[in-house]
């Protein structure tokens, strides 16, 4: 069993690069964001109070988003892996992970943070926002805010993910294709038991 977690800002390609792994490999993807929006469509008590933090570009409270997930991580113990799409978003959600990791003596693999500069960042998610139907991907304030929440509470989890030495920095401007293959490439490293 391999734990994956596709880190980076908004407009990274974290979903397209998670999605392409997860067909390949058959891990199973667990993406925070689009389970919220599945709360939010739903109408669930969870989706109305994590409607008001997603509209406004902030987090949704650590306690909301890892009791969420706790389900999700312990529900699939046949899985080959795997994928984090969007979790952790702080220290407080990555020391969650590992404990409920290691309860099931399992731990995260490898993490892939997809570096792109700011401005490609907005334009990317602006033009998402014009099929996506996300709210928060089309106000410019919203985006904002979601960039700087980007750096105060997620960034410092490259630090804590290099100290474990599972961190791989990736150029989040290359091709899909490329990024897919030099992921692809480490993941096979780790399955054969070969590679940091
Ligand atoms: P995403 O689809 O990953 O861009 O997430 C959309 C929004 O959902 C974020 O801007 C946050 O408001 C919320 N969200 C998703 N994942 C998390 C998380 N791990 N912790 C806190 N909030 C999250």
């Amino acid at each position: 069993m391999i734990n994956v977690v596709m880190f980076g800002p908004p407009g990274a390609g974290k979903g397209t690069q998670a999605k392409l792994l997860s067909e390949k490999f058959g891990f199973v993807y667990v993406a925070t964001g689009d389970m919220f929006r599945n709360h939010i469509k739903n109408e669930t008590p969870l989706g109305k109070l994590a409607q008001f933090y997603i509209d406004k570009g902030d987090l949704v409270p650590d306690e909301v988003t890892v009791n969420m997930i706790k389900e999700e991580i312990t529900k699939n113990p046949e899985a080959s892996g795997i994928i984090f799409d969007g979790f952790p978003r702080t220290i407080v959600q990555a020391e969650v992970l590992d404990e409920l990791l290691k309860d099931n003596n399992q731990k995260i693999d490898a993490v892939f943070a997809l570096e792109v500069p700011e401005e490609v960042l907005i334009q990317r998610i602006l033009n998402r926002g014009k099929t996506s139907g996300r709210k928060d991907d089309t106000d410019p304030r919203t985006i904002k805010r979601r960039l700087e929440k980007y750096h105060t509470a997620t960034e410092p989890l490259k630090k804590y993910y290099d100290e474990k030495q599972v961190l791989h920095s990736i150029d989040g401007l290359q091709s899909i294709d490329e990024i897919h293959r030099l992921i692809s490439e480490i993941i096979e490293h780790i399955q054969n038991g070969d590679g940091r």
